[in-house]
């Protein structure tokens, strides 16, 4: 049988995507090999054809039992003769399991990288033609990518353990250069054939959403917009996905909540329930994140900031495995932005670590991706290293932008001088103040009545020289000292936006939101969550992370912002 009729026989696809040939025939060739390709863009064949149509047995190393277990059942449905091994399975059932391997009955045999180098699997895989080693999800070895698995570093000692060295087959979605140098090192892979396929996903929409009520957008969008078909919703804490569930369950929706905390019957139910349309929409960690096979998402909204890049493409990629249109939404808020900075600048300060410049690195890299005016596709694309041909890819946020972008240059040039000229040594309160010409008693102490900048912005709201100041420090126009009071201060930045060579936008319905009965539109009521969240929230939010950054580190409790 040729792979063509294999193909079709056992998966019922007549032709193969993009990168699969190459990499099935070196692999039949003896030649190890390096795929990356995007999430659902068909990885798997690539190893399953390749072990069907070769004498003896593959080993796949895979990192999720649930994954193992879907994938097994899925190919015995295809009449693959194949076998998984993990921590889930009784002894009896594992022995029987041992004894098919042996005999030679399992074409791909699925098991966890920490039992690789066990004394057991050794002796089973020293007694057996094994055709390939086929690592799924192979970024895991790196620390630096973003599901690091220390047991990956099973493998290689695993590999180097054998009579006999088959072909190593690698897979991942993660394309930065440096996990895929990483990965052919650690996995010791001998100058490998590498296939890395294109990461656009054309059926994914991509859009970046600033709402002043991140609540209120999504029960909007689960409602109205999007009333009906499956989505994911991920969330950076537990305790935020446990809110969210509850409030869209109160709205009436069928919501699931699901995070590392759960046990683990529950986490299975919860999933079962979302793969078999018991659930429609599920609120979730990344722990969610892999293994979910589910082919028609049809959104995923990232309701706060995701970890990196890779994070966000490889979270918002499981929206429309299916090729069906999708929708991939990053809610952005600058509160939480300015929240994580802050938390950033007081770790550093405690003992700055090349974590520190990472974790500051990855946030900037996504609050510039949320704040660009091009194509967002363009912009996750060139992330990966790759180009867009066209200009306006007409399927992003961007692309179709009805939004209105206001100009707020000016104001923003005001707030920075203001910073500047009192010696960059106080913190958003003080400034807001003295831009306003506040009469209060400690800026007539401190003499910044006498400011040139005092009162210059005296016709604008607090709320609105707030909002812009969040925006300025999540762009970094503006820095935050960490310490026990964050003041503000310039950045290499500032000097840009001062000299006009970079401009300074805000969106319309932010500008409303902080400023409400401006510009002659109608005032919309509290209620209504038209004053802006981050506005409003901001106080409240950082008092509260100084007061426990001050607990934890038994800092006097300054909580002056
Ligand atoms: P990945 O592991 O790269 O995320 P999978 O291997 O799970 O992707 O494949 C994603 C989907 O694409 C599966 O439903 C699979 O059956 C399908 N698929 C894979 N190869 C082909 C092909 N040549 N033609 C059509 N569908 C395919
Ligand atoms: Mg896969
Ligand atoms: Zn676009």
């Amino acid at each position: 049988m040729d792979k063509r009729q294999a193909l079709k026989k056992h998966f019922g696809y007549t032709t193969f995507r993009q990168g699969q040939e190459g990499l099935i025939d070196q692999i039949l060739s003896g030649r190890d090999v390096l795929g990356i390709m995007p999430t659902g863009g068909g990885k798997s064949i690539c190893y399953q054809l390749p072990a069907l149509l070769s004498e003896g047995t593959a080993i796949v190393v895979s990192p999720l039992i649930s994954l193992m277990k879907d994938q097994v059942d899925g190919l015995l449905e295809n009449g693959v003769p194949s076998t998984y091994i993990n921590s889930s399975l009784s002894p009896e059932e594992l022995s029987r399991r041992e004894e098919a391997i042996l005999e030679g009955r399992c074409k791909l045999v699925y098991v966890a990288p920490e039992r690789l180098d066990t004394r057991d699997f050794l002796a089973i895989a020293s007694r057996i033609r094994i055709s390939l080693v086929a690592v799924d999800e192979a970024h895991c070895i790196s620390q630096w990518g973003h599901d690091f698995r220390p047991s990956y570093k099973e493998i290689p000692r695993f590999i180097r353990k054998l009579p006999q060295r088959p072909p190593v087959a690698a897979f991942t979605a993660t394309a930065t250069r440096f996990v895929k140098e990483e990965i052919k090192s650690l996995l010791e892979l001998d100058s490998p054939y590498e296939v890395a396929t294109g990461f656009d996903r054309p059926n994914l929409f991509y859009k970046v959403a600033k709402p002043q009520n991140k609540l209120r957008y999504v029960a909007d969008y689960v409602e109205g917009q999007h009333p009906d078909g499956a989505g994911i919703i991920f969330c950076a804490t537990r305790k935020a996905v446990e809110s969210l569930a509850k409030e869209l369950q109160k709205k009436g929706h069928s919501v699931e909540a699901y995070h590392a905390g759960f046990e683990s019957e529950q986490r299975k139910a919860v999933q079962e329930n979302f793969m078999f349309d018991r659930t429609r929409i599920i609120v979730a960690t990344n722990a969610f994140g892999m293994g979910i096979d589910k082919p028609d998402v049809r959104f995923v909204i990232h309701y706060n900031m995701p970890k990196n890049m890779e994070a966000y493409y490889q979270e918002a990629g499981r929206a429309g495995r299916d090729g069906g249109d999708s929708e991939c939404i990053l809610l952005y808020s600058p509160a939480d932005i300015v929240k994580q900075k802050l938390i950033i600048a007081n770790n550093a300060e405690m003992g700055a670590t090349d974590r520190d410049d990472l974790l500051r690195g990855n946030l900037q890299t996504l609050v510039n991706h949320c704040h660009t005016q091009e194509c967002l596709r363009a912009s996750i694309l060139g992330y990966f290293g790759e180009s867009q041909e066209v200009e306006n890819c007409g399927r992003c946020g961007n692309c179709l932008d009805e939004s209105e972008q206001v100009d707020m240059t000016t104001e923003a040039q005001k707030i920075l001088s203001c910073i500047y000229r009192t010696n960059q040594r106080y913190g958003a309160g003080t400034i807001i103040k003295v831009l306003r010409g506040s009469k209060d008693k400690r800026i007539q102490d401190l003499g910044l009545d006498g400011q040139s900048t005092y009162g210059i912005m005296a016709d604008r709201s607090e709320g609105l020289i707030k909002e812009i100041i969040m925006h300025l420090i999540a762009q970094g126009f503006v820095q935050m000292a960490g310490g026990a009071y964050p003041t503000l201060a310039l950045s290499q930045a500032s000097r840009q936006l001062l000299k006009g060579e970079a401009r300074f936008h805000l969106r319309q319905e932010r500008l409303d939101a902080a400023e409400p009965g401006k510009k002659g539109k109608p005032r919309r009521s509290r209620e209504d969550g038209s004053l802006s969240e981050a506005a409003s929230g901001l106080y409240a939010h950082l008092v509260s992370i100084r007061k426990k950054l001050a607990e934890e580190r038994q800092l006097p409790a300054y909580l002056v912002f």
